[in-house]
C-alpha cells in the first residue's frame, strides 16, 4: 500500500458478528466503504456494512470477488483459514498479516511464539491421548488446564484438572473430541487484564491502558478501568504487548489477555490478533475507539491517542441481559450499543453498555 487509503475506498472485513459491525461503522465514519464476508446473510456486520458477499470463509470464488473488489481486506476473528488470507495477500493487502493468524490459531504455536520472544506464559505440553495427559498432569502436580489447540473460545473446549491423582483419566481425549490438546499449568492468578494495542504501517504504537476483566462461564462478563494494578504491572503488560506487535510486523490492533500474578508480574494468556471484547469500553471512554484505530492502521491513516477521559465499566448483555435495556437507557452515564440480533439465545452475545465516571467530576 502507498501511502494512506483515500476516502471512498473499500475495506473488506471478512467475518460478519458484533466486531464487524463495529469495524464497518468506524470506517463509515473514516469515509471508507466496506464490504463483509460472512455466510449467515444479514448478519450483524452486513446490516451497517455497503455490501455483503454470502459466502464460507473459504470459498474460492467469493474470496476472488473480495480481493478484486476491495483496496484491503482485514478480518473480526482470529479463525479465518489462514490459506484463503494467504490466497488474498496474493493480490491485496490483508492486515494484520496472516502469519498473526496463524500463531494465534494454536496454543502451542502461540504460546512457543511467546516464550521465543522471551513473554512468559502458563508451562505446557502437547496431549494427543490419555496416557501423554496423565504424564503431563504428573508434572503438573495433578492441576492444569486442558485445552483444545485449536478453534477454542469463550472457555469451550476446556476441561480443568485439580490436585487429581495421576490415572483414572481413560476417555478423557475422546470426550474432547480426539483433536490436538494442550495441557497448560494451573495458574494462581490474582486477577485477569487484557491490552488493547494498535500498530500503524508506520510501525508507530499506541496502547490502551489495561482493562481488568471477569469472566462468568467462559464468557467475559466486565472490563473496569482502571485496573486495580500497579504501575510496574501497567508497564508490563504494555511492554509485553509491544513486543508481540513488533515480532509480528503487525499493523492493526491487537489484544492480549494476562493473569496477574500476587508478585504484580505478568504471564500471557492469549493474543487475539483483531479488536476484542475487552476494549468495547475505548468507544465510550476514549476519543478514538479501538475500532477506529484498527480502521487508521489498516487504512494506513496515522493512530489516534489512547488515552481516557474517563474512568468506566463496560458489560455484556449476554442472552436474556437485553431486557435490562430500559433500565440501562434511563441511567445519565451509561453509553449503550446493541448488535442487531434478534433473537436473544441463552450465552449469545447482544450488546454491551459502560457506565463512565468522568475524570473531571
Ligand atoms: P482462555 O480460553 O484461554 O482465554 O481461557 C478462559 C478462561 O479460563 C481464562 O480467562 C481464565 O479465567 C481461565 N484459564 C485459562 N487458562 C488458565 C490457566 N492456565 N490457569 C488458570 N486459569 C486459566
Amino acid at each position: 500500500m502507498n501511502g494512506p487509503l483515500p476516502a471512498g475506498s473499500a475495506i473488506g472485513i471478512i467475518g460478519g458478528g458484533q466486531l464487524g459491525r463495529m469495524l464497518a461503522m468506524a470506517a463509515a465514519r473514516l469515509g471508507y466503504r466496506t464490504i463483509v464476508l460472512e455466510p449467515q446473510a444479514d448478519c450483524p456486520a452486513a446490516q451497517v456494512a455497503n455490501r455483503q458477499i454470502v459466502a464460507d470463509y473459504d470459498d474460492g470464488a467469493a474470496l476472488r470477488e473480495l480481493a478484486a473488489a476491495c483496496d484491503v481486506i482485514t478480518y473480526e476473528f482470529e479463525n479465518v483459514p489462514v490459506t484463503a488470507a494467504q490466497r488474498l495477500a496474493a493480490s491485496v493487502p490483508v492486515l494484520p498479516p496472516p502469519r498473526a493468524l496463524e500463531v494465534a490459531q494454536d496454543r502451542m504455536a502461540e504460546k512457543q511464539f511467546l516464550n521465543g520472544i522471551g513473554i512468559a506464559t502458563a508451562r505446557f505440553f502437547p496431549v494427543d491421548n490419555d496416557e501423554q495427559l496423565a504424564a503431563a498432569l504428573a508434572n503438573f502436580g495433578g492441576s492444569g488446564v486442558l485445552k483444545t489447540r485449536r478453534l477454542g473460545y469463550d472457555g469451550k473446549g476446556q476441561r480443568v484438572f485439580r490436585n487429581m491423582e495421576t490415572g483414572g483419566f481413560a476417555g478423557t481425549c475422546e470426550a474432547m473430541g480426539n483433536v490436538p490438546l494442550i495441557l497448560e499449568s494451573l495458574v494462581a492468578f490474582e486477577r485477569e487484564i487484557s491490552v488493547i494495542a494498535a500498530r500503524g504501517t508506520d510501525g508507530s504504537v499506541v496502547a490502551y491502558d489495561p482493562a481488568e476483566n471477569v469472566h462468568k462461564n467462559g464468557i467475559l462478563h466486565s472490563s473496569t478501568l482502571p485496573a486495580a494494578i500497579s504501575a510496574e504491572t501497567v508497564s508490563a503488560a504494555r511492554a509485553a504487548a509491544e513486543k508481540i506487535l513488533a515480532a509480528l510486523d503487525y499493523v492493526g490492533v491487537i489484544g492480549v489477555e494476562f493473569f496477574v500474578l500476587a508478585d504484580g508480574g505478568v504471564i500471557a494468556n492469549e493474543i487475539a490478533p483483531r479488536v476484542h471484547n475487552s476494549g468495547h469500553w475505548t468507544e465510550a471512554a476514549c476519543a478514538i475507539s479501538q475500532f477506529e484505530q484498527h480502521i487508521r492502521a489498516v487504512a494506513g491513516l496515522p493512530l489516534g491517542a489512547a488515552g481516557r477521559h474517563s474512568h468506566c465499566v463496560m458489560e455484556n448483555l449476554i442472552g436474556d441481559d437485553v431486557d435490562r435495556v430500559a433500565a440501562l437507557l434511563a441511567e445519565p452515564d451509561t453509553v449503550l450499543h446493541l448488535y442487531g440480533k434478534t433473537e436473544a439465545r441463552a450465552g449469545r452475545k447482544m450488546g454491551h453498555f459502560t457506565r463512565l465516571k468522568p475524570l473531571s467530576r
